[in-house]
């Protein structure tokens, strides 16, 4: 027993000094950027979402965040990526254009026009690679661009007719990220787009069932992410953030509506411009020929009681969109539910995004959790200029400059000193279970032992009796012969 006793300290005394795990915050960090684009910030109000809900209780939800403008999926997406404002990333718009040619390409072939998207602003992925980590990227816009020679390590462009509201699509692509890029491929940050619900949201209305629907979608697979997150053992790794670039509107139509023509506006005239970016939503560009500038900007200011009409120069700096040489001379933007037309209305969306960042119906969804956030809690809105910094802080990387600041989202994290106390504790917990299940082993080892000892001991002495026995009944037998 004495022997039995002097074991038992031993690995006792084993157990307390074998070296606490370093758990996440030292040995794995990672970070997970989901953009469901057009996902505005209360469009969890009129539809079930029991996994966002539970995601905000888990983790962090801002009521709402406040986009870039223009209001448009790239120039607002690589806002989130760069941390700066669009007049200084230069990304202005959905379509590539040249005033020179009036050439345009539409919002995919100008995923592949890499001098736009190249324009001397890294983007977070390069910065997290020349500072040692390894990013990648799924069909999140601008993933199909080099910048400055280089691109994520691994990426991965929706081909040119995608369907993106393909649910069996968007549960393979978390797949692959958190079961392969995360794990084999060892990524530290993964960029994952979903184009909806903004082409539901166009083609319905923000107002439909159809766009409820695909609310619901997007809550099942913010579940299906979670329960993918927990079977690859990475809950303790991973931060998520899921947010969008912009919100939707419903475009007012009908007869009783003053649509906005510029054709029909007296004194303009199209002769007068040298290139124009119209009849794509609620916000126009116009480069007028030499000479003609005062004129067509006298001919369009006060036109329409729900158009904006700016000089570049002149533009309310709280919109940063005007200090850029691709931002073209005389600026338009309707009022919430108001397109900008050239000749005619040619435009058949039901809803539309582009307008005002400060229109709550542009402002898109916050939500982030995993081990560096606080847990159910609701920040104060912010810009999602932003998130950026905090993208930089959470993989411990220096950022490149740019318009953010960390102090804008650093309530939502947990300190240090909250931080490695969770994870002592976490490894306090984690050392005695441990410590229970191996005692608990070593004395059923011993208790089996002594029994079996004690049993064939108990056999042996039975067997010895029946030998006695036996020799005494032979002695009788042949006395008594
Ligand atoms: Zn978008």
């Amino acid at each position: 027993m004495w022997k039995l006793c002097v074991c038992l300290c031993v690995f006792a005394w084993c157990l307390h000094a074998m070296p606490l795990r370093k758990n996440n915050s030292l040995g794995c960090n990672k970070l997970l950027l989901v953009s469901f684009d057009g996902f505005r910030w209360d469009y969890d109000r009129d539809v079930e979402t029991p996994h966002l809900d539970q995601m905000a209780v888990d983790g962090v939800k801002a009521p709402y965040v406040t986009p870039a403008f223009f209001t448009m999926t790239s120039p607002t997406h690589f806002t989130i990526l760069t941390g700066k404002y669009i007049e200084n990333h230069g990304v202005i718009h959905n379509m590539w254009f040249n005033t020179s040619t009036t050439e345009k390409k539409p919002y995919y072939q100008t995923q592949f026009v890499n001098e736009w998207w190249d324009n001397g602003s890294l983007p977070i992925w390069i910065t997290a690679q020349r500072q040692g980590l390894q990013a990648g990227s799924l069909h999140f816009p601008g993933t199909a661009s080099t910048y400055d020679g280089e691109k994520a390590v691994v990426s991965e462009v929706e081909p040119r007719f995608y369907n993106y509201s393909n649910e069996t699509a968007w549960q393979q692509n978390i797949d692959k990220i958190l079961g392969v890029w995360f794990t084999e491929k060892k990524l530290d940050f993964v960029s994952l787009y979903f184009g909806e619900p903004d082409s539901t949201g166009h083609k319905y209305g923000p107002d439909s069932d159809q766009r409820r629907e695909m609310v619901k979608q997007v809550d099942r697979t913010v579940g299906y992410l979670r329960t993918s997150v927990e079977n690859n053992n990475l809950t303790q790794c991973l931060n998520i953030i899921i947010t969008a670039d912009h919100g939707m509107t419903t475009v007012h139509r009908g007869s009783g509506v003053n649509e906005i023509v510029l054709y029909k506006i007296p004194g303009f005239s199209f002769q007068d411009l040298d290139f124009h970016l119209v009849d794509y939503g609620p916000s126009g560009l116009l480069l007028p020929k030499e000479g003609r500038l005062e004129k067509v900007y006298n001919a369009l200011k006060g036109a329409h009681p729900h158009l904006h009409v700016y000089k570049k120069e002149e533009m309310p700096p709280r919109l940063h969109f005007g200090k850029n040489d691709r931002i073209l001379p005389i600026i338009l933007w309707a009022d919430l539910g108001y397109v900008i037309n050239g000749y005619f209305p040619v435009q058949t969306n039901k809803g539309e995004h582009g307008f005002d960042n400060g229109d709550m119906d542009m402002k898109p969804f916050f939500r982030a959790v995993g081990p560096a956030f606080r847990k159910n809690l609701i920040v104060e809105p912010f810009e999602t200029v932003h998130i950026y910094s905090l993208m930089c802080h959470l993989l411990g990387i220096t950022p490149d400059p740019n318009d953010g600041h960390l102090n804008a989202t650093r309530a939502m994290l947990l300190s240090s000193e909250e931080r490695g106390s969770a994870d002592n504790n976490n490894s306090i917990m984690t050392r005695v279970f441990i410590g229970f299940g191996a005692v608990s082993g070593f004395l059923l080892i011993v208790f089996v032992v002594v029994v079996t000892h004690s049993i064939i001991k108990r056999r042996k002495q039975i067997q010895r009796a029946v030998t006695c026995e036996k020799s005494d009944s032979d002695d009788k037998k042949q006395t008594s012969f």
